[in-house]
């Protein structure tokens, strides 16, 4: 038909990887004379066959700029492996075949409900994403917990950010990654980067330590590679993989070796501080120098760029959190934040890179095995209470908390024999992953939504196409715990349905009566009554707020608190929604408050502004007191021995992202990384008698994965590193130890003991 010769505007939206979801425009492209790849439309009639990205500079966390990853995005739009049609195994072949919606949820209904039948409703497991937005984070678990009856529920975010959380929520009585936005990095006096490649794995970030160096700032990063972040330090600290608490531990020590506590803040707003030193007293500087190879003037020169400053943070990502006891090391990095008065105070504290583009969000609303929505404790009767209410359902009804992420994998085929899967790839993410992927294969039933036939969704009995990010509308909470809208700018191929659609057509099959929204803003008006009152309260926002301020951040109660006598039940689909805010509101990214402006705390109407930043007047525990943690050092799980004597570590390349599903399928990105790689140093190599190129198999107790050695000195003698993001013969996953920490149920995906050979060409 005919087609407006104009282009259409660009749609403010956001990348669909990692947590710093950055803002970028999409233009959609009407056709120009051919096809094109791109399946899709526009509502309004004007035909669309893609979308291009344009540079969105007004975003304020990323201003424009955009990794390879992200700028690639539209490519999977457009893919040729893209999945279009439901597929369903076939008995009589038993081959993966086209099939109809109407059959593919039919099957799956069937599947789910008769293994909850023979078996009982906690047979029947489901398995989420930190990718998904807040509205399937949120429409999953309710899904699991009513629909099905299942409490076992849990998700990839387990592998992501759970260990920071776990420490969060102990010390500080409520966990968001970041408690203050992402360009106080630029203006503190000293950061402490540990465990995060962010030049690789989120590149327009650097920009904010750039800006910190330039303002005189300083950044100690550490890691047992030298990285290309480890590269713009100021002092790199590279300890042994698994000894990031030890380290933590010794610069405490010598904090109180020096007088270097802040008696003052310690005394007025901290608990349990006499523990955590005589802990850290334990760790003096030559014992830490052995543990982690840290030398001790080293420690002394970190504890002085540290102390020195005015005002200082200290930064995790996975390095310290994916340990086996990830949830103590992020506890003693925040000792000394605390010990030190840095952290509850402008431009100081600790915070969390998340990784998954919804790590936050995809842990707030009901995904995780142990949560509801509200970021609320599924063991609160009163969290419970306020839930079913919302959802229409008895207290009682709703099941207790499940098992986390690798124990439910770890289940499958025994106690769990059935398996819905949504925004995941644990064949390649979870560790041990060859006894996972066994496992899949052992259920009885699986059904896996995805975008593209992934290798977990090649093992299901029904595979579901759905929706990408540029195709459909919701929100993201990114790694600042800002509540962003990722808008729709095409519409999904023929075929192809939403997430939610799919669940909303499951609870109907499945007898639900009370409805199941498809509509991402149904469901979000639902999330928000869900998490009103809850630690991460959304009742405040809109998305024409988000709109308007681009983003808000959370908390954000309806309204300010003395305004609403009735509380914040009184929002519903019903009630007029004040969601504009006040013309005097402060813009999210620039004032040093946490509270109101004191001008709209007497208005009837005000709605609340949001809270760029948490704990400067007090910490969100019941004394309003942060809580040391008194933690010791402990080996890993796995440590070194004859007949293993090498440390594995795992971690990410600029090119790919996670599980690699979508970023292998990008050729611009595949050129540049191509497939894992075994990093060693030149000692090592020499010792295997290997050469560049050649291939090296990492043999654990648990398995063995082949790539080609790229020698270098930039990693530890003791060390080897590999990229996690490919399946098959060189997955690194394969080696890596799932032993969990006690706390926070995270594998220990950084430190295992291997052994090299020479593998054959
Ligand atoms: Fe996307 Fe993250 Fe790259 Fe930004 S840094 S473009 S959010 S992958």
């Amino acid at each position: 038909g005919e087609h407006s010769p104009a282009s259409p505007a660009p749609v403010d939206t956001h990348c669909p990887y990692c947590s710093l979801q950055c803002g970028m425009a999409l233009r959609p492209v009407p056709p120009d004379g051919g096809p094109g790849d791109a399946p899709g439309g526009r509502p309004g009639g004007v035909e669309v066959v893609g979308v291009e990205v344009v540079e969105r500079t007004a975003f304020p966390v990323n201003r424009g700029a955009l990794c390879g990853k992200g700028r690639t995005a539209p490519a999977v739009l457009s893919s040729r492996v893209r999945l279009t049609e439901p597929l369903v195994r076939r008995p009589d072949t038993g081959r993966l075949e086209p099939a109809t919606w109407e059959e593919a949820l039919d099957r799956i209904a069937e599947g789910l409900e008769s293994t909850g039948r023979a078996y009982g409703r906690d047979a029947v497991g489901v398995f989420g994403g930190g990718g998904l937005t807040n509205e399937k984070a949120y429409a999953l678990g309710k899904f699991a917990r009513v629909v099905l009856g299942t409490s076992q529920i849990d998700y990839n975010g387990r592998f992501c950010m759970s260990s920071a959380a776990a420490a969060h929520q102990r010390a500080f009585g409520l966990d968001r990654g970041l408690p203050f936005p992402l360009a106080d990095v630029a203006r503190t006096g000293c950061v402490v980067l540990v465990g995060s490649n962010l030049a690789e794995t989120m590149p327009p970030a650097l920009r904010y330590l750039t800006e910190l160096k330039e303002a005189g700032g300083r950044l100690i990063v550490v890691d047992p590679r030298r990285t290309r972040t480890a590269e713009q330090a100021d002092l790199h600290l590279a300890p042994r993989p698994g000894t990031d608490l030890a380290l933590a531990l010794g610069l405490l020590h010598l904090v109180v070796a020096e007088g270097r506590v802040d008696e003052e803040f310690v005394e007025r707003r901290t608990s349990g501080w006499p523990e955590a030193r005589a802990a850290a007293m334990a760790h003096w500087p030559e014992l830490v120098e052995r543990i982690t190879g840290v030398p001790v003037p080293e420690l002394r020169k970190a504890v002085t760029m540290f102390c020195d400053a005015e005002s200082s943070m200290v930064l995790t990502a996975r390095g310290p959190e994916q340990q086996s006891k990830g949830t103590d090391t992020v506890g003693a990095w925040i000792n000394l934040c605390l010990a030190t008065g840095r952290a509850g105070r402008p431009l100081s504290g600790y915070g969390c890179l998340t990784g998954q583009g919804n790590g936050q969000g995809g842990r707030e609303h009901g995904q995780k095995a142990d949560q509801l929505p509200g970021y609320r404790k599924l063991d609160d009767p009163a969290a419970r209470a306020h839930v079913a209410a919302v959802w229409g359902v008895e207290p009682d009804d709703l099941p207790g908390p499940g098992r986390s992420a690798y124990e439910l994998l770890d289940a499958l085929g025994q106690d769990v024999r059935a398996l819905l899967l949504m925004g995941s790839n644990p064949l390649v993410s979870a560790p041990r992953a060859a006894h996972v992927e066994s496992r899949l294969r052992s259920l009885d039933f699986l059904a896996v939504a995805d975008v593209v036939l992934s290798e977990t969704a090649a093992l299901a009995d029904v595979v579901l196409p759905v929706a990408q990010w540029a195709e459909e509308t919701g929100t993201m909470t990114n790694l600042e715990g800002r509540v962003l809208l990722r808008r729709a700018a095409l519409t999904p191929p023929p075929g192809v349905r939403t997430d939610l659609w799919v669940l909303s057509g499951l609870a109907a099959r499945l007898g639900w009566e009370k409805g199941f929204p498809a509509d991402a803003e149904e469901v979000f008006e639902e999330l928000r009554r869900a998490s009103a009152g809850g630690p991460a309260d959304y009742s405040g926002i809109t998305y024409r707020r988000i709109a308007e301020e681009d983003g808000v951040f959370w908390p954000c109660p309806e309204r300010v608190e003395r305004d609403d006598p009735e509380g914040v039940e009184s929002v519903s689909a019903e009630s007029p929604l004040v969601d504009s805010p006040p013309a005097d509101s402060p813009p999210a990214d620039s004032p040093l408050v946490d509270s109101p402006p004191a001008d709209s705390m007497n208005a009837g109407a005000h709605p609340h502004p949001g809270t760029p930043r948490l704990f400067l007047d007090r910490f969100a525990t019941d004394d309003g007191r942060a809580r040391f943690a008194p933690v010791s050092h402990r080996p890993a799980a796995e440590e070194p021995d004859a007949e293993y004597p090498v440390l594995l570590t795992t971690g990410r390349v600029l090119a790919q992202y996670q599980s690699g599903a979508q970023t292998r399928r990008v050729g611009e990105l595949n050129e540049a990384a191509p497939g894992p790689y075994v990093q060693l140093h030149p000692l090592l190599a020499e010792r295997l008698g290997v050469d560049e190129g050649a291939p090296v198999a990492v043999v654990s107790r648990r398995g063995r994965a082949v790539a080609p050695a790229r020698i270098s000195r930039d990693i530890r003698p003791d060390t080897v590193f590999m990229p996690f993001h490919w399946a098959g013969p060189g997955r690194a996953n394969t080696v890596t130890n799932p032993a969990l920490d006690p706390v926070s149920r995270m594998p220990e995906f950084k430190v295992c003991a291997v052994r090299l050979e020479q593998a054959e060409g």
